[in-house]
């Protein structure tokens, strides 16, 4: 890598998925706060939902281009895991090869890429392209940790070798983790094994990466999880990357319906349910939505509830009429405003790491659904290690009522969530995460002044 005289470029390819581009733009405002130009490449059917940007000043420092993901399709932007899976192998290599070497580095002063792990076909272009690749974990470290232990995991018997628990095995205790937590165990059994043929393949590629971004706190490495041998790439927690004010919007890749903000500013403080089960959750069922509908009317209790279109399918007849004066039901909310709001008592969320994350920053204690992928493994750390929220036990009216009854009855948990706010987010958390992404750039500059890149 050669010093630049003008900005340096720095690449950014997310895994394109809501939870994973919103992470990946706050770290490209952080990188051009450190001097560089961050261009963010996504496929086609993602870019047309984020450019333009909402927001003013991230459109002014943030550059987007766009990739083919050959789908061709121009509606809206879910996809499913398999068919992003496909479009990141097959397709959109080589157009990110292209674009890459298409940007002289003498010209454009490209200095670096910045790669989810998620999105590790980009790891290899970075390679090919001789251009300095850095990997980007978006989630908890401790979901990391797990997927580096895949070695471990199978030489120990605890899966086999196609990713499948062989018995239910405890991994390690407080939180308590078992086989059956593991990220790749979502679906039918062949679904199961494509996903860890995925990761094996993410773990393989990223152990060509010098260094691993972390969206997490630097305490979390002190409760640091199971050991596993693999020592490369370095990890480095920068997280959670937050955005620079509170009320900067996320970058959403839906509309935000703003009128339950005005919803909420007629409810009593703390009385309101919010629930909401994140971007990429799949379909829970029709008799699991009615369940929900029935129980959280029950409750009497105000509830905002974010429902996409073909999810309220499954409300019971006249729902919506019925519960007019004390429910409100949107398809996608302005979430970081609506965790804000003190009318929110607390949050029915399916821990996903960044609802964890805007949880956490709000002070919001959270009642926990996880249902795929990393959130069993943030479920038991919000509620074992952190005990910042309940796990709920079904949806069912008497489950319900419980689980909401216990989150916000326990006087304490509003005092853990001010110290887990402080040891994730507050000055010192956050001079200590400056300080690695400094001691990072720190790095790479003199590796590029010793022209080792
Ligand atoms: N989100 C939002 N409006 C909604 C629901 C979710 O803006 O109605 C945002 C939320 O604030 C978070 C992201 O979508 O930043 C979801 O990311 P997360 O990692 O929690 O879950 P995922 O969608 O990846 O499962």
């Amino acid at each position: 890598m050669k010093p630049c005289a003008k900005r340096p470029k720095v690449i950014l390819v997310p895994y394109p998925a809501q939870g994973h581009v919103t992470p990946m733009l706050k770290l490209a405002s952080t990188l051009h706060s450190h001097g560089f130009d961050p261009v963010l490449v996504t496929p086609e059917f993602i870019h047309r939902r984020i450019s333009p940007p909402v927001d003013r000043k991230t459109a002014e420092v943030i550059t987007y281009v766009p990739i083919p993901d050959g789908s061709g399709a121009t509606d809206g932007t879910s996809r499913d895991f398999f068919s992003v899976e496909k479009a990141m192998e097959d397709i959109m290599p080589v157009h990110l090869e292209r674009l890459v070497s298409g940007l002289d580095v003498s010209d454009d002063g490209m200095a670096l890429m910045v790669v989810d792990l998620l999105a590790s076909y980009a790891i290899e272009v970075g390679n090919r392209c001789r251009v300095p690749t850095v990997g980007f974990w978006p989630a908890m470290l401790a979901t990391y940790k797990l997927v580096t232990a895949i070695p471990e995991l199978v030489r120990e018997g605890h899966i086999s070798d196609c990713g499948l628990p062989q018995k239910k095995s405890e991994l390690r205790q407080k939180p308590t983790l078992t086989t059956h937590d593991l990220p790749w165990l979502i679906g039918p059994v062949n679904a199961r094994q494509a996903r860890f043929k995925f990761w094996t393949r993410t773990l393989h590629r990223s152990a060509s990466l010098r260094w691993l971004l972390v969206n997490s706190f630097p305490e979390e490495e002190d409760e640091a999880l199971i050991q596993c041998s693999i020592d490369h790439p370095m990890i480095i927690p920068i997280g959670p990357l937050t955005s620079p004010s509170p009320v900067t919007k996320n970058s959403s890749l839906w509309e935000e319906d703003d009128t339950c903000l005005t919803w909420l500013k007629n409810q009593e403080p703390n009385s309101v349910i919010y629930v909401s089960f994140g971007s990429w959750v799949s379909p829970m069922g029709r008799d699991q939505i009615a369940n929900l509908a029935i129980s959280l009317e029950s409750t009497g209790r105000p509830f905002l509830w974010v429902l996409g279109p073909s999810w309220c399918e499954g409300l019971p007849h006249g729902f919506l009429e019925r519960v007019r004066s004390k429910g409100r039901v949107v398809s996608w909310a302005p979430q970081v405003e609506v965790l804000q709001d003190g009318a929110v008592g607390c949050y029915l969320t399916h821990c996903g790491w960044n609802s964890t994350v805007e949880a956490v920053q709000c002070g919001r204690r959270m009642l926990c659904w996880p249902v795929a992928g990393d959130q069993f493994v943030n479920c038991k750390y919000i509620v074992e290690s952190w005990r910042v929220g309940v796990r709920l036990g079904g949806f069912r009216e008497r489950e319900v009522e419980n689980g909401v009854r216990q989150v916000m009855d326990d006087g304490e948990m509003g005092v853990r969530l001010a110290e887990l706010k402080e040891r994730m987010m507050t000055s010192k958390a956050s001079s200590k995460a400056a300080a690695n992404m400094a001691g990072f750039l720190e790095d790479l500059r003199r590796m590029a002044e010793d022209d080792s890149l």
